[in-house]
Parts: structure tokens; sequence; C-alpha cells
């Protein structure tokens, strides 16, 4: 067994052979390549996907003043003598603007998202005038300005709207949108192959012999990658057999730009995997001061970045989200952004010894004053994967912490934006 070359500072001081999840993290983006591959897109089909050019307005947007309001547009000169009767000269609708311009003492009825004319610049609701055929009263406080959005107050022309890199959202397909985009340059999807080693995993259909479990990892997996918009070659149960093995490792890196299996990387009989990679000497196992998700394995095959989860459905999900997931972001050209994270009460103590960084399952929600709690989801076993769609958050204890009381205050991650 490889152990990773890191300063001694990225071990757990008690373990030298254990790694911290920071320091195994930034171990695993270190080794990692950008995809540089693009491609032009319709707008619609870059939802999800990243961006490969800066987008650059070319023009305002909006690209006039225009109303906020259903009212009455005029010069702000006029605000002065209110209360006061103006004469209206006319009208302008979206998309039908007012040809002519206004004078002092005239107004004309605007609509939302009308062009405000020459010689206006204030509009004032409808509700707050007086109508008498072409005479309409004005009184009460009314600032310059008020009612009426600027040519580019939105955006500004030949500002850098999204920077590449950017995952594009909905938001963000409407924008590309007011800028008149219909083509958008992204960068290709992510192929991920990825496979469950184990004797005892059927797959759905299948039926159950004594010591048999369904496969559940490959449709968490599945679940996860298709929320990161990836390209996926899932590859089954792989029986806990060398040759099997060797093959599907060898097909899966020959197919895929990641690879990624569960099961089959701790300390136990059984687990070729490692002393499959161990051979060839690229992969590490890593022993990371954590729960769940102690043993992981990471390295290249053949070139291709290669990620051993272990088989714990919990821990499955736990070291994707603290490892896989960053990794595929940085492989797919996106821009990191570090995890929100809250601070909350506990409304019960958590128990936890010092020396791994806890992952616990947390049910966050706002108490009556407002405030954020958070509770346990309960037993926190690596195999019980309910605890996972029972929560809405995980619950970070950091290696020092020995316990929270409650009423205490703890840092929690929630899963909205992550599943
Ligand atoms: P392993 O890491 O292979 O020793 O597996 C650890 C535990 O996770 C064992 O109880 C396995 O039965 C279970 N396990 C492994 N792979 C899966 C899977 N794909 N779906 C559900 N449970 C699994
Ligand atoms: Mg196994």
């Amino acid at each position: 067994m490889r152990e990773p070359t890191l300063p001694d500072s990225c071990a757990a001081p008690e373990n030298p052979s254990v790694l911290r999840v920071n320091a195994a993290r930034e171990a695993i983006l270190a080794k990692l390549p950008v995809l540089q591959s693009l491609q032009k897109l319709a707008l619609r089909d870059t939802l999800g996907r990243v961006l490969a050019e800066d987008i650059i307005s070319p023009f305002n947007v909006p690209p006039y003043a225009n109303s906020a309001m259903d009212g009455y547009a005029l010069a702000s000169t006029d605000l002065e003598k209110l209360p006061a009767t103006l004469r209206c000269v006319g009208q302008a609708f979206a998309g039908q603007p007012f040809a002519g311009s206004v004078q002092p003492g005239e107004c004309i009825r605007i609509m939302t998202g009308a062009i405000v004319p020459d010689g206006c610049d204030t509009v004032i609701m409808q509700e707050q005038a007086e109508v008498d055929g072409d005479n309409i009263y004005f009184s009460g406080e009314h600032r310059r300005g008020d009612n009426v959005r600027l040519a580019g107050e939105d955006i500004a022309q030949g500002q850098v709207v999204f920077s590449k890199g950017r995952r594009i959202n909905a938001a963000d397909l409407g924008l590309l949108a007011s800028l008149g985009r219909s083509e958008v340059s992204v960068l290709r999807k992510l192929r991920v192959a990825f496979f469950s080693t184990g004797d005892e995993l059927k797959s759905i259909g299948e039926s159950l012999k004594p010591g048999d479990i369904y496969d559940s990892n490959r449709y968490t997996l599945f679940a996860m990658l298709q929320k990161l918009g990836i390209d996926m070659l899932d590859m089954g149960v792989i029986k806990d057999d060398p040759e099997a093995l060797r093959q599907a490792l060898q097909a899966a890196s020959d197919n895929a730009d990641v690879v990624i299996t569960s099961g089959g990387v701790s300390v136990g009989d059984a687990d070729y995997i490692k002393a499959l990679l161990a051979e060839p000497g690229q992969v590490n196992f890593w022993k990371i001061a954590m729960k769940p998700g102690r043993p992981l394995a990471f390295g290249q095959i053949a070139n291709t970045p290669f990620f051993g989860l272990p088989g714990n459905p919990v821990s499955v999900m736990v070291t994707f989200y603290q490892f896989v997931l960053p990794a595929l972001q940085k492989m797919a050209g996106e821009t990191q952004t570090a995890p929100l994270l809250l601070q909350a009460t506990a409304a019960a103590p958590i128990r936890k010894r010092p020396g791994r960084f806890e992952f616990q399952r947390g049910i966050l929600k706002s108490s009556a004053d407002g405030q954020l709690q958070v509770c346990m989801t309960g037993e926190q076993g690596s195999g019980i994967l309910s605890s996972m769609s029972h929560a809405n958050c995980f619950i970070l204890l950091d290696e020092n912490c020995a316990g929270i009381n409650a009423g205490e205050r703890v840092t929690v991650q929630p899963f909205a934006g992550l599943m």
C-alpha cells in the first residue's frame, strides 16, 4: 500500500498516516486537469452547462429609459409647482413610443415598459393622479426619477456579464436571452464511468439470496452525477474477482474522463481493487480522518482519474460531496465556490469523540423566534442511507470537537443545491 506524499502539516497530528479532509481535497484537486474542449450550443441547450467564454454585453439593458409603472410621465421641473394640473398631450405604450417631445406644463399617459420620452424624467403612478379629460391633477410628494428605469441599469454596454467557468442557471438563461444571444460556447460534458463492486450486490430485478442486498450506490451516484450534468456510463455490478475488476477498470478508463467505483477499498480480505491498483502504483489508498468515509482510493488508471469510494451507502455520498464533486467541477472547468455554511443552535446534545471530522446528518429548521436550529436524524451509522433521506444538512464537527451541548452553535452545510 502506498501512502500519499504530502507535507507533514497535511497529516492529522495524532496519526501521520491519516489525512485531514481539507488536505486530501487539496491534494486531489491539484492533480486534476481541466477539460478544454468546447462546443457551441443553442441557448436553451446551455442550461446547466459551464460557460467557455466571457459574456460581454453588446448594448445597454434596458436599452432606453422606460417606465416602471402605469401612470404619467412629466419633467421633474414641474414637480416644484405641485399641486398643479398638467395637460396630457399623448400616450406611450410598451413597444409603441410617443413620437413628440413633452414641454413644461405637459405630461403624457405612459404604461409600464414604455420609453420615457424626451422632456420627461419622472413617472407618477396613475393611482396618484386625478383625471379630468386631458387635464391631469397631481399632488403629493414626488422625486425626480421616480418610477423610471434607466438605460443600462441592469447591464451596461461593454460589461462582463458572466465570466468563463460559470454554470448557467435559469436566471442566466434569461439574461443571455436579453442580450440577444442565440448560441453560447460551453465546455464539453464530462464523461464518468462508474460501477459497484461486491459479490453480495444484486441489481434491481434480480432475486436476493441469503446474504445478498440490492445495489443502491449506483443509484445515489447516478443522481448526484445527473445533478452535475455529467454524461454517464453505468457499468453495473462487478464481482469481487480480480480479472473481472481489471477488465472493468480498463474499459472504464478507456471510455470516460473519470472512473468512480464504490466498495472494496477498505482493509478486508476481498478488497481486490486495492491489490489490483497497488501494482501500477498510480493509486493511493488514503485513510482520511473523517466519519463516515475513512478509506478512499484516488489516483489514475492509464491517465484517467480514478476515485475508489467506500462501499457503505452514506460514505459514498459524503465522500462524493467532499472530494468527487469539487474534483468534477474543476475538471468540467467550473469556477469553484466555497460551500455555503451556516451556524445553527443544537437542539439536543451531539455525541462525538475527538480525532475525526464528522459529517453527521441533521435536520435544519427555523424555530418560532426565527433562529436556525438543528437536530440529528437519529442513528448515524454509515450504512443507514435513510439518514441521508431524512436529513436536509450535514452537521460539520471538526477533528477537535469532543461533543456539543444542547444550545451550543454548530456549523451546518445545507443540502439545498447539492441534491
Ligand atoms: P466494502 O467497502 O466493499 O467493504 O462495503 C462496505 C459495506 O457497504 C458492506 O456492508 C457492503 O455490503 C455495503 N455496500 C457496498 N457496496 C454497496 C452498494 N453498491 N450498495 C449498497 N451497499 C453496498
Ligand atoms: Mg465489498
